[in-house]
């Protein structure tokens, strides 16, 4: 089997030549890599992010895995516009992708939003029971299994008793694991091998069927012969700057772009391909969420036990979902306000602190621009998701204090831990956009799948529409935000498409 190479050992004499070229290592390119090389074809698969082997990213520190695995350290934002917040939109940047960076967390894209699809997109392939086989096969593939009650954090099982004091049923999820510990360093790449993100299943499945993954490696042009894709083009990025240097260039009969949402949409823009539809870089959904944090008198350490083992859908109809998650104590200390004694005071009822995550099913207000060769990303909140934070917070902040929290930190700048006396007091409605702080880790939609080129990206399975052989196979094809995490949504669909291109002959 080979290994993957980084493109800056390469010359840019070397001859590169593929029957498919996959653009992104990550949930969806790894996905496709594995299952067209198997299928015989002679794919190469390039990575704009370094290789960082299980073996070394068990033993980095958090910041040193930011630093180096996700895009921008973890500081990629979308300007809100109008009402809307500054969202931090995380993604992985590395061999894998974002699905290293994973909670874990699996869910089957829902039948409502199927049905929405078929219904007012018109994609009648993406009904629930032509998505089933995709789905089954790939949870077989990445081994999706349920978190048991025993697995759960401390601060998970708190949420839990303070919503079913109030009625609220709570659901265990099911994550992409085989001999999980619950060590909760899930979002920094599993130390211990137990979560089957890509890097471990679909891209080793992809090398020993033959595929070379080079790693470091930016495309930025896309190579065209008529009216058919032709291959691609990128530079290799070397030293600890990562410098762009050696243009390389690869020559495939097909193309398969899975850049994932952000770049997926300016590699095409930048290339004239979709333009015409108008809805590149359009439609960006992200599900804007939130992070509700309660001190409680006990010691929570929710830093032990699975960090996502349960969600609740009790309040889908206002397009809510709250799923449970843990931010190790380094990272939560660096975000706390205060300097010297008194950040040390704060930074020491971590122990104490339990978090769950809230997350709106959004509109898509979203955009990317390439403004003058820069990425600019914007984010425009619907008035029904923006009316949806206030009540988010609201009902977060009354399940934990059912639970017997002494005091809830809503994520609004500027306002310290609230009892339920202020709760009740204040107006959430009131807070200003600015103030609220808002993260992502799902975007998605930005080069939609449609059957009508007009107001579309591509088409129903996947190929662009102004490009024979070039399909985008990501989270960027998805119709709308899904109100769940959407990993599985993507692998499945990007199955869905590479099983197709098995039955395609290759052109000429
Ligand atoms: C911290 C975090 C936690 C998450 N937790 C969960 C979870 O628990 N459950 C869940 O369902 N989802 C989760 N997600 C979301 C999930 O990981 C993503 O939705 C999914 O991986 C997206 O798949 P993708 O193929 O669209 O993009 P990605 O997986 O992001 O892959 C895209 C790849 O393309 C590469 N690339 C970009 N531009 C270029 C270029 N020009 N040339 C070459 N390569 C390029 C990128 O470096 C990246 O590796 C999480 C995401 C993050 C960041
Ligand atoms: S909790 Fe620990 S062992 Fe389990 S998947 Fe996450 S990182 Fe791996």
């Amino acid at each position: 089997m080979s290994e993957v190479l980084s493109a800056s050992a390469l010359s840019a004499r070397e001859a590169l030549d593929a029957d498919v070229v996959v653009v992104g290592s990550g949930a969806g390119g790894a996905v496709v890599a594995a299952e067209l090389a198997e299928a015989g074809q002679r794919v190469i698969v390039v990575e704009e992010g370094a290789h960082v082997a299980p073996e070394r990213y068990a033993h980095m520190r958090p910041s040193e895995n930011m630093r180096h695995m996700w895009r921008d350290a973890g500081l990629t934002f979308a300007l809100g516009l109008g009402d809307t917040p500054m969202i931090n939109v995380m993604m992985g940047q590395c061999v894998g992708g974002s699905s290293v960076l994973t909670g874990g967390v699996c869910f089957r894209i829902p039948g409502s939003v199927m049905r929405e699809w078929s219904t007012q997109h018109g994609l009648q392939g993406l009904r629930e029971e032509a998505m089933t086989p995709y789905f089954e096969e790939v949870e077989r593939a990445i081994h999706v299994e349920e978190v048991p009650a025993e697995m759960r954090s401390r601060g998970s099982a708190l949420f839990v008793a303070g919503a079913q004091k109030l009625g609220y049923p709570v659901h265990p999820v099911r994550r992409n694991t085989r001999g999980c510990n619950g060590c909760g360093r899930c979002n920094f790449g599993c130390p211990h091998g137990a979560k089957l993100s890509v890097d471990v299943t679909y891209l080793p499945r992809a090398l020993a069927a033959g595929a070379r993954v080079f790693s470091d490696l930016r495309v930025d042009r896309v190579l065209r012969k008529g009216d058919r894709v032709a291959g691609v083009s990128g530079r290799a990025l070397t030293g600890s700057a990562r410098t762009p240097g050696s243009r390389l260039t690869i020559r495939a009969r097909r193309v398969v772009v899975a850049a994932g949402a952000f770049a997926s949409p300016l590699l095409l823009m930048r290339n004239g391909i979709g333009v015409r539809s108008g809805q590149v870089g359009r439609n960006l959904t992200v599900h804007p969420g939130f992070r509700v944090m309660a001190r409680f008198d006990e010691p929570v350490r929710g830093w032990q036990g699975a960090l996502q083992s349960v969600y609740l859908d009790a309040f889908e109809a206002e397009r809510i979902t709250m799923v449970g998650l843990f931010v190790p104590p380094g990272v939560l200390a660096a975000t706390m306000p205060g300097i010297g004694r008194a950040h040390v005071a704060r930074a020491r009822t971590i122990p104490n602190l339990a978090i769950f995550g809230g997350m709106i099913h959004d509109d898509g207000g979203g955009r990317i621009i390439d403004l003058f060769g820069r990425p600019l990303m914007t984010y425009r909140m619907s008035p029904r998701d923006r009316a949806a934070v206030p009540v988010l917070m609201r009902r977060m902040a009354e399940i934990y204090f059912a639970a017997g929290a002494r005091e809830v930190f809503l994520p609004v700048l500027g306002l310290g831990g609230i009892d339920a006396d202020d709760l009740a007091r204040i107006d959430l409605t009131r807070i200003k956009g600015r103030d609220l702080e808002c993260g992502s880790q799902h975007p998605l939609g930005t080069c939609r799948m449609g059957v009508n080129a007009a107001n579309s990206v591509v088409d129903p399975w996947g190929q662009a529409w102004d490009l024979r052989d070039l399909y985008v196979a990501d989270g960027s094809i998805l119709p709308s935000s899904l109100g769940v995490n959407p990993q599985q949504s993507i692998m499945s669909m990007a199955l869905r498409i590479a099983w197709h291109l098995r039955e395609q002959p290759l052109p000429g």
